[in-house]
């Protein structure tokens, strides 16, 4: 079976899982050596797990949530200056 692209990212995942059949990690295996796209695409997916795997926490800057809020204050009223009231 040739695979197109989307069947390779509908399969990314059981491919990194290892838990495709070993007919269908052969044709993926066969596009990801053929195609540049998908090789990126299967590179990215692994960073992620990588990431999502790693335990570490990001921490926020303390004063961050304070600091959100007073930005996003400032472009509601950037955006939205006050209307005079109706009546
Ligand atoms: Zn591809």
């Amino acid at each position: 079976m040739v695979l197109n692209c989307r069947h390779v990212w509908d399969r990314i995942s059981e491919y990194i899982d290892g838990s495709l059949s070993p007919e269908v990690r052969a044709d993926v295996e066969h596009h990801l050596e053929t195609c540049e796209i998908c090789s990126a695409v299967l590179d990215s997916t692994r960073n992620v797990i990588i990431l999502m795997a790693d335990d570490r926490v990001f921490e926020l800057p303390v004063d961050f949530s304070r600091r959100l809020h007073a930005r996003l204050a400032l472009a509601i009223a950037e955006e939205a200056p006050e209307q005079p009231a109706d009546g």
